[in-house]
Order: C-alpha cells, then structure tokens, then sequence
C-alpha cells in the first residue's frame, strides 16, 4: 500500500510505472498502492499496466503536511486521485527540483516513455494541516492513514507525539523495522486497528512477495479503502 515510483525524488529511476507494476506481479502480490510524494502524476500510466498484467493498481499518494508528517492517502478511482493531486499542486511551495540532489521526478506513459519532468520539488511539506487530510481525502471517497508512524522524522508520532482523536485516522501503517508491541503500549487504540507494516519500497527489489493479507468482499481499491476505513477487517500476515 505504499510504492514510490521514479516521480518521487528519493525514487529510483528504475521504478517505472511499467517496472513496479510487473514486479509486484512477479511477487504474486494481488493489489498494490503507488504513492508518491505530493503527486499522482504516474498514476495514469500505472493504472494501465495494471490492467494489463490482471492486478489492482489503487492510486494514491503520500502527502507530507505542513507539520512534516507523511500520510497514506489512497483513492477508488483515477479520477479521484487525480481531483486530489490538483487540489495540493498549488499547496505545494515553489521551490525548484533538484535533479542532483534529489531525482529526476520523472513522469511516465505505460510504455517506459518519459512524457514529462515535475518542476516544483515533491519532498517539501504541502500547505495543508494534518488535521484537514482525512476529510479531504474522505470526500474523494478515499482514505489516509499516518505513514511510518514509528519513524523520527516525517511521522505522527514524530512531530505531535500521539494520534490525536480529531484527525480520525481509522489506520496506521508501521515501518518494516517498527516494533509493533512497543506502539500498541505506548498507544492503545492501535489494538483495535489495521496496521500496515510498509514496504515503502523506492527500489525495484524492495517490492516484497506477498506476505500480508486483507479479508475483502473483492480485490478492489474501494474495498480497501472501506476496510481501512471502518477498523473493522480481517487481516493478518503468512
Ligand atoms: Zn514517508
Ligand atoms: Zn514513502
């Protein structure tokens, strides 16, 4: 539920849309999640691949905020996403890419072909409160959930030092290394939660083989997003 493809600046260049597409195929995974830093501009292309390789690409995106936490935000359709990446394009500050220190930003067509650079750098933080995201993401009909919330920078936990009631996270997503006894210590209503336990995969070879599941009605993104939605799902790993 959360790929950075070659747009994102800390991505690879490697990670087409064509290329993570194929490769989560190749690890048997049934639906993935691409979510670049403050843009859904390889959305598009990889919605297609998906379609041609027989998966579920669910567009999304990981939106820093101007509290520098990353949030998870995923969308039913191509068209919602791409409603929410013009609303944040003019949050994002003008502050230019940076090829050298950062990556291209490529933008691609299904195809392997750059149709595009993005210009402003993604890795800024968006002019949008934490607390506003849901209920953006919600009226797209999508969800969000805090990102790596373990991690000491970028995180929920990181910048407010717990999840507070009125941003209505119903999901958490852990990184790969997060210790999971010690969050739900520290925070109780993780116990009655999803957690994501991310890949955040920004390399070809970080896309892991399928190891975690979801029970859902089908393998669509609106029934992701309902499970994560409600904290009311069957999950597990293995
Ligand atoms: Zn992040
Ligand atoms: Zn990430």
């Amino acid at each position: 539920m959360h790929l950075h493809s070659c747009l994102s600046p800390c991505g690879d260049n490697d990670m087409t849309p064509y290329n993570l597409v194929n490769m989560a195929a190749l690890n048997e995974l049934d639906i993935i999640a691409l979510t670049d830093h403050n843009s859904c501009k390889n959305c598009p292309a990889a919605v297609k691949v998906a379609e041609q390789v027989g998966i579920t690409l669910i567009c999304g995106m990981e939106l820093c905020t101007d509290e520098e936490i990353h949030v998870v935000c995923l969308f039913p359709t191509l068209e919602a996403a791409m409603e929410f990446d013009k609303l944040i394009e003019p949050l994002i500050p003008n502050v230019p890419a940076n090829a050298d220190a950062f990556g291209d930003q490529l933008i691609m067509d299904d195809q392997d072909n750059i149709i595009g650079r993005y210009d402003k750098l993604l890795v800024t933080a968006a002019n949008i409160s934490i607390e506003n995201v849901q209920k953006t993401v919600k009226q797209l009909g999508g969800v969000a959930f805090p990102a790596h919330i373990d991690k000491s920078s970028y995180s929920i936990l990181s910048s407010l030092g717990t999840i507070p009631q009125e941003c209505e996270f119903k999901a958490v997503e852990i990184s790969a290394r997060g210790d999971v006894a010690a969050l739900k210590s520290q925070l109780p209503q993780l116990e009655a939660m999803p957690l994501l336990l991310s890949s955040d995969a920004h390399y070809l070879e970080d896309i892991n083989p399928q190891r975690a599941w979801l029970m859902l009605e089908k393998p669509t993104a609106g029934e992701v997003i309902k499970a994560l939605s409600d904290g009311c799902v069957e999950f597990g790993r293995g």
